[in-house]
């Protein structure tokens, strides 16, 4: 290789979820100890979410950047498969907006347990898990196998490594009071049985175990806000038959070690030494003889500077953003650095949508990039951000201008017609370029209606208002009367702000006078958007009659 090509690999590398790809293939050892890794055929790339609360676009976080991981492992042979686990076997913790009060006695059943309280499928677990699954498809570039817990552990799937817990509690208590730095209930146990009598999970307590034998009685639970109601039967039941739930701390090892995990993601709160992770990844090398996966540890969103929660009433479901913005738009702003918080506001849609239509850009057109290091990196963020569904054409207008040709014309046929005579679109744009225009335009509309800040909304003034011609002076008159001579010749909506600058201060006119007798005239109010783009959205032709009104 010669060393500008050697460079150039090096940069590349340089994306994270390709240094994190990098990092798994050369791996040679487990973590904790001195033992080289098993000889696998296929490890597995994980993703899982809890199906008791709310499936907001933060959940698709994990997801997203699970997905970039095992799409860098896979474009480097490495033998990895795309996996997505339910955790169906939690239970109810808490009742969520919508779902009716009288599921607070489901309080500690396992979410595969509780009937659906919409009534439309088999369990709560499922309408949930339907629900996001079929949104995520809208997001994603590889479609992973999905797994349930509850499946799992009904088919044995975790029988050897609750067996071999089982021998080493000792050790395993020991672990994990360690690593946690805190010493345990002398009543914890990590695994819990469904109460043969009530069904219910959280409220069993393990009294004694017996080689394979499983004592348990079933009694109160306290969760934070509600109370998982015990029976009072006390039961046996035979381990193997795994019918109830390990701790979630022994349950992450246990899954690694039956999925073969090479790699997972986790919220930054787990990149602590004193974490369930690092609690996990021991008990999975020393207790369960398999090596820890490397962790994709990644920032949470946040809404406005808080954390997303339906108290607070700001939560972003995924259908939602679908609506205003393109799925790969969400995957862009997960793609770019992952130590980072990200914080989303609806009112920034307009800016994360030209930043994607500039990594597009650069992308189709990677002649008017300079510098290498940001071609590369504009290639990665339109590479992993993609879906499998559809493939972002360059746009010929962004969204802002979007934004203001939705808002004139509720029809996107007449808007195209208006975009292609103001020279925003050639006329012989393909279909698919023409189909995202039209989607680009639904979008803007949708976000304007629902996100849009006030100075953003137009709508042309139907007359000049009352009084207004009384107010406009002379000089302002002038300044109008020079605009219309202008306007014919000028065509870019930058070339209009100049000019417009350019007059009013060649008449030493005071902007803060001037600028709201041309939006009372066009808009009836005294602000709005850029009057360049303004003007070419409403049509320089009628613009030029409104101000010729306002002159006379
Ligand atoms: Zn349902
Ligand atoms: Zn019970």
């Amino acid at each position: 290789m010669n060393e500008e090509k050697v460079k150039r690999e090096r940069k590349k590398i340089e994306f994270w979820a390709e240094q994190i790809a990098e990092k798994i293939i050369a791996r040679e050892k487990f973590s904790y100890l001195e033992k080289p890794l098993p000889s696998i055929k296929k490890w597995t790339v994980k993703s899982s979410s809890s199906l008791s609360g709310v499936l907001h676009i933060g959940r698709l976080s994990d997801i997203i950047r699970s997905e970039a991981v095992f799409r860098a492992l896979k474009e480097r042979g490495f033998p990895a498969e795309f996996i997505y686990v339910t955790e169906d076997m939690d239970p109810i913790r808490s009742i969520p907006k919508g779902v009716p009060k009288e599921f607070e006695k489901y309080a500690g059943f396992a979410v595969s347990d509780v009937p659906d309280p919409f009534g439309c499928h088999k369990s709560y677990a499922l309408h949930f898990k339907e629900e996001f699954l079929k949104v995520l498809s809208d997001f994603l570039f590889e479609e992973p196998t999905v797994y349930s817990m509850r499946e799992e552990y009904k088919k044995g799937s975790f029988t050897e490594s609750i067996l071999a817990l089982a021998k080493k509690q000792d050790e395993l208590r020991a672990i994990i009071e360690r690593v946690q730095g805190s010493e345990l209930p002398a009543e914890w146990n990590f695994w819990k049985p469904i109460c043969d009598k009530c069904g219910n999970l959280q409220s069993t307590q393990v009294t004694k175990m017996e080689g394979t034998k499983v004592y348990y009685k079933c009694v109160d639970y306290e969760f934070e806000k509600v109370l998982a109601k015990g029976c009072g039967f006390e039961g046996v039941q035979d381990l193997a038959k795994a019918n109830g739930k390990m701790a979630w701390k022994s349950e992450w090892a246990g899954q690694w070690k039956f999925w073969q995990v090479c790699s997972e993601g986790a919220g930054k709160d787990y990149n602590a030494p004193n974490s369930a992770w690092f609690v996990n990844a021991e008990i999975c090398e020393k207790l369960l003889d398999f090596p820890m996966p490397e962790p994709i540890f990644y920032e949470h969103i946040i809404i406005g500077g808080e954390k997303m929660s339906a108290s607070k009433g700001n939560v972003v479901y995924p259908v939602e953003w679908l609506e205003v913005s393109r799925p790969e738009a969400l995957k862009y702003l997960y793609m770019k650095k992952i130590n980072k918080t990200r914080n989303f506001l609806w009112a920034e849609v307009p800016a994360l949508e030209r930043e994607l239509d500039q990594a597009v850009e650069k992308t189709f057109e990677p002649g008017k990039t300079a510098d290498e290091k940001e071609l590369l990196q504009a290639n990665n963020l339109y590479k992993y951000s993609l879906t499998k569904k559809r493939k972002p054409s360059v746009i010929p207008f962004d969204y802002d201008l979007a934004v203001m040709f939705a808002q004139l014309f509720k029809d996107n046929d007449i808007a195209l017609k208006a975009l292609v005579e103001q020279g925003h679109l050639t006329g012989k744009e393909n279909k698919d370029v023409l189909s995202q225009a039209k989607e680009r335009l639904d979008h803007a509309r949708k976000w304007v209606e629902k996100y849009a800040p006030a100075e953003q909304r137009i709508s042309f003034a139907e007359s000049i208002p009352s009084g207004l011609k009384e107010k406009t002076g002379n000089d302002a008159k002038q300044a109008f009367n020079e605009i219309i001579a202008l306007l014919p010749s000028l065509k870019t909506h930058e070339e209009i702000q100049t000019k417009i600058f350019e007059v009013i201060r060649k008449l030493a006119l005071k902007p803060k006078a001037f600028f709201p007798l041309i939006y009372q005239a066009l808009m009836a109010r005294d602000q709005g958007p850029k009057l360049g783009s303004l003007i070419l959205a409403l049509g320089k032709e009628k613009v030029i009659n409104r101000l010729k009104e306002l002159t006379k």
